[in-house]
């Protein structure tokens, strides 16, 4: 390599670490990568073997992920750019394509094409991994439906961003009862989840109000914040007890009522997040359990070329300089 190439590289490095981190835990991300915490990290890998090879580690997935956020960052503008066929339009057989009144959801302008753009990549990636399941898409502004076409059908899907991907299949009988599949003279283009077209805008309310979820918690946190955020309630508050269901308006998305606010843990669910946080926290509860049983010195007492949080041993680290 030459003396310029590594010039150039070490120059773009900076800004390279920086939109990784940034696309793939937004905010908390530019802020975790700016100089100040990243230099602390490089003190902490000189000194520490494990601290060093964790930050090896956590970089390469932190570039591949951000690579996928990237594609599916060029993937979702590239789609809406090509001509899509509204969600609902009857095809008849000899191809004509007759579209139903539209449905109208109109959230502020402004805000629409700013949570378009924040969700941007995490949208691609449901995009792509639609296409890749074998799905069709289907607008249904504000959010682009990604569907089995007939006669495969769908009974419900998640949003990722502003992407519904429609991958939880229906049964045959309910492919009769939502008139899905060939009608005799036209097949609906898109999942027909729901059976009555009021109901079908109740449900794009809802979802529309997911996008809002994913922008907000995208842009502070990067798009695991959603799913992980919506995950942990979802065990203390299960069903339609939780709180981004109940923001999107229960009714809409078709749950039931909550019978009361107060939590009600699933129990199985709730020990397993228990037992994952602990075994995450695990060398720092070692580290404080030695902190406690043998005073203010271990807090910087360490093993060589460890650092005091990567030393072992729950009793006490006779103090060491590296
Ligand atoms: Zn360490
Ligand atoms: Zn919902």
């Amino acid at each position: 390599m030459t003396r310029r190439t590594s010039r150039v590289i070490n120059r773009a490095r900076p800004v390279a670490r920086t939109l990784a981190c940034t696309i793939c835990f937004g905010i908390a991300g530019l802020v975790w990568s700016t100089p100040r915490f990243h230099v602390h990290r490089l003190r902490k890998a000189a000194t520490c073997t494990t601290c060093a090879s964790h930050r090896r580690m956590r970089a390469g997935v932190i570039y591949v992920v951000a690579l996928l956020l990237l594609a599916g960052a060029s993937a979702r503008p590239l789609e809406a750019l090509s001509p899509e066929i509204p969600c609902g339009s009857r095809i008849t057989r000899d191809g004509e394509i007759e579209q139903e009144p539209r449905l109208r959801i109109s959230p502020p302008p402004v805000w629409n094409a700013a949570r378009h753009v924040l969700v941007a990549p995490i949208s691609g990636v449901g995009l792509l991994a639609g296409r890749a399941l074998g799905m069709e898409p289907c607008s249904r502004p504000p959010m682009l439906v990604m569907f089995w076409p007939p006669p495969r059908t769908s009974a419900g899907g998640t949003m990722l961003g502003d992407v519904f991907v429609a991958w939880m299949p229906g049964s045959p009988a309910s492919s009769q009862a939502y008139g899905i599949g060939n009608e005799g003279t036209y097949i609906r283009y898109g999942p027909n989840i729901a059976q009555r077209r009021i109901k079908e805008r109740q449900l794009s309310v809802h979802e529309s109000r997911h996008v809002n979820q994913w922008a907000v918690t995208n842009f502070l946190a990067g798009p695991a914040a959603f799913p992980v955020a919506y995950a942990v309630d979802g065990v203390l508050f299960p069903g339609s007890r939780n709180h981004f269901e109940r923001a999107a308006g229960l009714s809409d998305g078709g749950y039931p009522p909550a019978p009361d606010n107060w939590p009600a843990p699933l129990w199985p669910q709730t020990a397993a997040l228990a037992l994952l946080v602990l075994i995450i926290l695990r060398r720092r509860i070692r580290w404080l359990a030695r902190i406690v049983v043998a005073g203010r010195s271990q807090l910087k007492a360490h093993a060589p070329r460890h650092c005091p949080v990567h030393t072992r041993g729950w009793s006490a680290v006779r103090a060491s300089r590296h």
